[in-house]
């Protein structure tokens, strides 16, 4: 269990692309998050973690590092899908 533990490792944010976008980060809305689900997250191992959550049929980003929690704008789905997409292969941060 434990060697299962040690080995397992979630996805893994990639080397920024040259050319690579920057997205707009919001402070987060913590009293809209009334029915709000995790839809993916990046591995904890690393110093900065994204997660996808969904809302209603609205999608939103976060980003959390030692001293920030910030938030994409929350966006239809599909649209938050392809952030997520670019942030997963370098192509934004
Ligand atoms: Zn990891």
């Amino acid at each position: 269990m434990s060697l299962l533990l040690a080995s397992y490792h979630g996805v893994h944010v990639p080397d920024l692309r040259p050319g690579h976008v920057k997205l707009r980060w919001l402070k987060p809305d913590w009293h809209r998050n009334t029915r709000v689900r995790e839809r993916s997250k990046t591995c904890p191992c690393r110093a900065v973690v994204y997660t996808l959550f969904q809302t209603g049929g609205l999608a939103f980003i976060q980003r959390v590092n030692a001293d920030d929690t910030v938030e994409t704008e929350r966006l239809r789905t599909a649209i938050t899908r392809e952030m997520w997409d670019w942030i997963l292969t370098g192509r934004a941060v």
